[in-house]
């Protein structure tokens, strides 16, 4: 497939922001372009055309190679992909540029250092804005050096000493600040972070029972209703199996509450163990348990509701004599495409009901005219 280019890649979000914020930056050279020449055209600078072009084109090969390696990828090979460092030395070397053949405008173009600055906000630290001030800062003394050697007496060499100071002074200050706004966007988004995670926990309790790990009651009615909608689509057939511990009170009356909880997590884990990640199980109250097998053939279900009463039974658990075993009585019912909810509950529970008065340790099954039948 061959695919079209596009500016800004629109398969890899983090390239984009990157690509978009080095638009921006782009957009300002332009602006400065156009100054360039409108300074130049009025006669505000004493540049030469020939200078003027070999800057202005330097600069637009500047944004060219930038956006080039943005663009290729090259830049994820570098510690810090959106390279703000690098994109910003290079505005301050154009704006030292501008400094420098501004003449009688020099002390107004300093403000082109504060707004590359502005640019490293968001991303750098004290310690990087204190290099890039020492950088200007030194350049600027370069521009200064330079003025001395070829332009003399074409300046006021106290005035340019106290710009200098002042831009000086001002970077170390901007660069607490930005450092200080990096700091606080950092924790926006550790904060964020743990807000999502903290969200993903709280959804996952939600739907989950406590004791067993497996989906609560209300899940399950989620669940339920989903399949249903499917169902009613012609998109899938389920079965509704409810499950009863046999004599469960027994085991909390023998070995305790506690040993009850063991015997319930296990059984709860076995049935997990042993459905498909197509069908689902919940806890449905106190011992009881209910599947959702999604089985377009009935005879399927209650294969798999009868593989899983024989391994529950012979379930050994943790702290109980070996010998002892529990079983589980199951009622199965298939979803009849348009019944309600209720309705199918009502044939999967009468299943159970039939199981348990059946002796236990059984599954039965109720297919939906019976219960028309009865009524
Ligand atoms: P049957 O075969 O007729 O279902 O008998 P059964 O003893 O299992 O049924 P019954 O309804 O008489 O008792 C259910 C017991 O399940 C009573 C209750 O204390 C116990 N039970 C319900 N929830 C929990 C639980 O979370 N932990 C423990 N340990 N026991 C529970
Ligand atoms: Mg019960
Ligand atoms: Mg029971």
């Amino acid at each position: 497939m061959v695919r079209r280019f596009t500016i800004i890649p629109a398969d890899d979000p983090a390239q984009a922001l990157r690509i978009r914020r080095f638009l921006m930056a782009a957009q300002s050279y332009l602006i400065w372009i156009v100054l360039a020449c409108y300074g130049y055209v009025r006669g505000l600078t004493s540049i030469t055309l020939k200078t003027l072009c070999f800057w202005l084109s330097l600069v637009v090969l500047a944004n060219i190679v930038q956006y080039a390696i943005l663009r290729t990828g090259y830049n994820k090979r570098f510690k810090d992909p959106s390279l703000t460092v690098g994109q910003m030395m290079v505005g301050l070397f154009f704006g030292l540029v501008v400094a420098y053949y501004a003449d009688a405008a020099r002390g107004a173009m300093l403000l082109v250092f504060i707004a590359v600055f502005i640019f490293g906000m968001f991303r750098l630290q004290v310690r990087q804005f204190m290099y890039l001030s020492m950088f200007v800062v030194i350049m600027y003394a370069g521009v200064i050096f330079a003025l001395v050697r070829f332009k003399p007496g074409q300046f006021n060499l106290t005035v340019e000493l106290l710009a200098l100071t002042v831009l000086g002074v001002v970077l170390i200050w901007f660069s607490f600040i930005g450092g200080y706004i990096n700091r606080l966007r950092e924790n926006v988004i550790k904060a964020n972070n743990e807000l999502s995670r903290a969200m993903g926990t709280i959804a996952e309790l939600a739907i989950h029972d406590d004791l067993t790990q497996v989906f609560n009651r209300r899940h399950f009615f989620t669940i339920l209703q989903r399949e249903k909608s499917l169902c009613d689509r012609g998109q899938s057939a389920f079965s509704l199996c409810m499950i009863d511990l046999d004599h469960f009170k027994r085991i909390n009356d023998t070995h305790g509450h506690m040993m009850g909880d063991t015997v319930l997590k296990a059984i709860a884990q076995c049935i997990q163990d042993n459905i498909r990640s197509v069908d689902y199980i919940a806890r449905y109250g106190g011992e009881e348990f209910a599947l959702v097998l999604a089985y377009p053939d009935i005879l399927d279900a209650l294969k798999c509701a009868e593989r899983i009463r024989q391994l529950c039974g012979a379930l050994a658990f943790e702290g109980l004599p070996e010998s002892l075993h529990v079983t589980i009585s199951m009622g199965v019912a298939q979803y009849v495409p348009e019944e309600s909810i209720d309705e199918l509950i009502r044939r999967a529970d009468a299943a159970l009901y039939r199981a348990k008065a059946g002796g236990r340790n059984r599954v039965e099954y109720l297919a939906a005219w019976s219960v028309q039948d009865r009524s």
